[in-house]
C-alpha cells in the first residue's frame, strides 16, 4: 500500500534521505527508530506529501506522489497522521475538531459527522469531554483526541511521528494502548517511536534509520535480540 523506490531528498545541500527503499503491505505495522536527525520525520512527511522528495518514486494507495494536486488530495484523504504535538484547533471544542474535516473535506452531513465523532471518542474513552476545549484536557487526552480525529476520516493508513514523546510517563500508556488497539484491528501503520515495548509487542517490522538511510530492518525479535549492524547495536545499547 506504500512503496518507496530509491527516494532521495535534499534540504538545500543537505542530503537528508538517501536511496530509501521501503514497501509496506496493507495491514502491516512498521516502527521506525533511529538517532535524532536521521531523517525519520522527513521520511514520514514525504509519505503524505508534507515534504517533497526530489529523486525516486513514492506510491501510496496506488497513487504516485508528484506535482499532480489531485493525487495529493487523494493521499491527504486516505492517510491519517498524528504528531508529537497534537495540532488540535484550540478555539474549537473537541467535537468540533472531530467533525470539521469530515464535513468540509468528505462532505459528510453534520448529523452523521457528529455520530462518527462520538463513536471514535467513545473508542478512545473520552466521549464525556466532547464539549471541552483542547486546553482543558491533559496531554494524553489531547493525543487520544488527535487519533480519534484522524480516524473520523476513515484513513487507509495511519502515520505517527513520536506521538508519545511530549507526554508525561503516566499518559504514554493510554496513547500506546489506543495505537495497539488500532493495530489489532488491522490498520496499516507507520510509526516513528522510541517506545521499544510497543515495537516488540505490536510491530511486524522494525526499521532503523541513520544518516538518511535505512540501515537495518527486521522482525522485532530479530531486531532486538540479534542486530546485524554496528550502528544498530550502538543505538540499541543507548536506549535500552
Ligand atoms: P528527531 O528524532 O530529532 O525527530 P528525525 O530523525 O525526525 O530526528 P528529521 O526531522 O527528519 O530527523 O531531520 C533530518 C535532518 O534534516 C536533520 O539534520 C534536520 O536538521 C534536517 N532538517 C529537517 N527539516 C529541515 C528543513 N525544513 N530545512 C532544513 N533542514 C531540515
Ligand atoms: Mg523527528
Amino acid at each position: 500500500i506504500i512503496l518507496l523506490d530509491k527516494v532521495n531528498k535534499w534540504y538545500g545541500d543537505f542530503h537528508v534521505l538517501k536511496n530509501v527503499d521501503l514497501a509496506v503491505r496493507k495491514g502491516e505495522r512498521i516502527v521506525i527508530c533511529g538517532p535524532s536527525g536521521s531523517g525519520k520525520s522527513t521520511l514520514i512527511r514525504c509519505v503524505n506529501r508534507l515534504e517533497e522528495h526530489q529523486g525516486g518514486t513514492i506510491l501510496v494507495d496506488g497513487v504516485e506522489l508528484n506535482d499532480n494536486t489531485k493525487n495529493i488530495g487523494h493521499i491527504r484523504r486516505e492517510v491519517g497522521m498524528c504528531f508529537q504535538h497534537f495540532n488540535l484547533f484550540p478555539h474549537m471544542t473537541i467535537l468540533e475538531n472531530l467533525i470539521f474535516a469530515p464535513i468540509w473535506v468528505r462532505k459528510m452531513p453534520r448529523a452523521e459527522a457528529v455520530e462518527t465523532a462520538m463513536h471514535y471518542l467513545n473508542r478512545v474513552n473520552i466521549a464525556e469531554q466532547a464539549h471541552k476545549y483542547p486546553g482543558q484536557l491533559s496531554g494524553g487526552q489531547q493525543q487520544r483526541v488527535a487519533i480519534a480525529r484522524s480516524l473520523c476520516m476513515a484513513p487507509k493508513i495511519m502515520l505517527f511521528d513520536e506521538p508519545t514523546s511530549a507526554l508525561d510517563p503516566e499518559m504514554i500508556k493510554e496513547v500506546l494502548d489506543v495505537m495497539a488497539e488500532l493495530a489489532e484491528e488491522g490498520m496499516t501503520m507507520l510509526c516513528v517511536t522510541h517506545e521499544m515495548g510497543f515495537a516488540k509487542s505490536v510491530a511486524d517490522r522494525v526499521i532503523f534509520m541513520d544518516g538518511g538511510e535505512i540501515v537495518e530492518q527486521n522482525t522485532p525479535t530479530e531486531f532486538f535480540d540479534n542486530p546485524q549492524v554496528d550502528r544498530t547495536q550502538a543505538f540499541l545499547s543507548q536506549i535500552l
